[in-house]
C-alpha cells in the first residue's frame, strides 16, 4: 500500500521532516524538506486525488533528485483516500469521507462546474470550505512556510495548469512544460482546488502538472509512466531560482 511505502521512507529520511496533520481517519501525512534551508522555499504536493496516488511514488523521486533552491515535499496528503483506490473502489477521487480535497479550498468554493454537495467519489465539496482535516493540514502548512511557489501533481492529461480567477504567473509555467514537454493550458469551469486558493488568497504563483498520458487509465500503477516528470521539480527549482524577483 502507498501509504505504508511512504511511512518507511518518512521514518528513515534523515533530512527535517514533520507531520503536518492527520487524515479524516487519523494517518499522518508527512512533509519532507529537500535543498536549502533558508531562503525562498516551495510546496509541493502530491496524491490530493486518491486514485492518483502513483504520484506518491514521483514524489520520492523527485526527493532523491534534490532541488536546487528549498521547499517541503508533502507526498500523501490524501492517504485515507489512497487506501480505497488501492483495495475496494480503483477510481475513487475523494478523502475517507466522500470529499474531494481538490474542491474544498476557500477559492470561489462551490463554484465549479462539476461540484456537488453529496459526498461521494469525486467532485463533493464539503459543507464549507476547509471543512476536511487534510485541507486544514495543507492550509496551515502553507500559512506557515510562507512559500514563495506551490506545485501540485495530478495525473493525467499531460498539461500544466497556472491561471485561476485573473491570476497566475505564466514563466513559472514555461519552466515546467520545457521540463516535462507538456503545454500550459487555461482552463475554465473548476474551482476550490490548492493552486486556486494559492493564487487568490496568497497570491504567489501556484502550478497543477497533469502527468502522464491521457490514454493511460486510472489509477495509474507505473510509476514510469509519469518519467517525463522525474526532473521536472530539479528543472523547476533551478530555473525558478535564477528568477531575481523571487529574491528573498
Ligand atoms: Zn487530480
Amino acid at each position: 500500500m502507498v501509504y505504508d511505502d511512504i511511512k518507511t521512507f518518512y521514518q528513515s529520511y534523515k533530512q527535517r521532516k514533520c507531520v503536518i496533520g492527520h487524515s479524516f481517519y487519523g494517518r499522518e501525512i508527512y512533509a519532507m524538506h529537500v535543498g536549502e534551508h533558508t531562503g525562498k522555499q516551495f510546496i509541493s504536493v502530491y496524491a490530493v486525488h486518491a486514485r492518483e496516488w502513483v504520484t506518491s511514488y514521483l514524489a520520492l523521486k523527485h526527493i532523491k533528485l534534490g532541488c536546487s533552491f528549498g521547499g517541503w515535499v508533502i507526498p500523501l496528503l490524501n492517504p485515507d483516500g489512497a487506501i480505497i483506490s488501492q483495495t475496494s473502489k480503483p477510481l475513487w477521487k475523494a478523502n475517507g469521507r466522500g470529499v474531494d480535497l481538490n474542491c474544498n479550498f476557500d477559492a470561489d468554493w462551490g463554484l465549479g462546474k462539476l461540484n456537488v454537495k453529496r459526498r461521494g467519489a469525486e467532485n463533493c465539496i464539503g459543507d464549507y470550505p476547509f471543512s476536511e482535516p487534510e485541507t486544514i493540514a495543507l492550509k496551515n502548512f502553507t500559512l506557515k512556510i510562507n512559500p514563495v511557489v506551490t506545485l501540485s501533481w495530478h495525473t493525467k492529461g499531460e498539461e500544466i495548469y497556472w491561471l485561476f480567477s485573473g491570476r497566475g504567473d505564466i514563466k513559472g509555467a514555461k519552466i515546467l512544460s520545457t521540463a516535462t514537454g507538456y503545454p500550459h493550458k487555461i482552463i475554465y469551469g473548476s474551482a476550490g482546488g490548492y493552486k486556486d486558493w494559492c493564487l487568490q488568497k496568497l497570491q504567489i504563483p501556484s502550478y497543477t502538472v497533469e502527468c502522464g498520458s491521457d490514454k493511460l487509465k486510472h489509477p495509474i500503477k507505473k510509476l514510469y509512466k509519469l518519467k517525463k516528470c522525474y526532473n521536472a521539480l530539479k528543472i523547476f527549482t533551478l530555473e525558478y531560482g535564477k528568477m531575481k524577483k523571487y529574491e528573498k
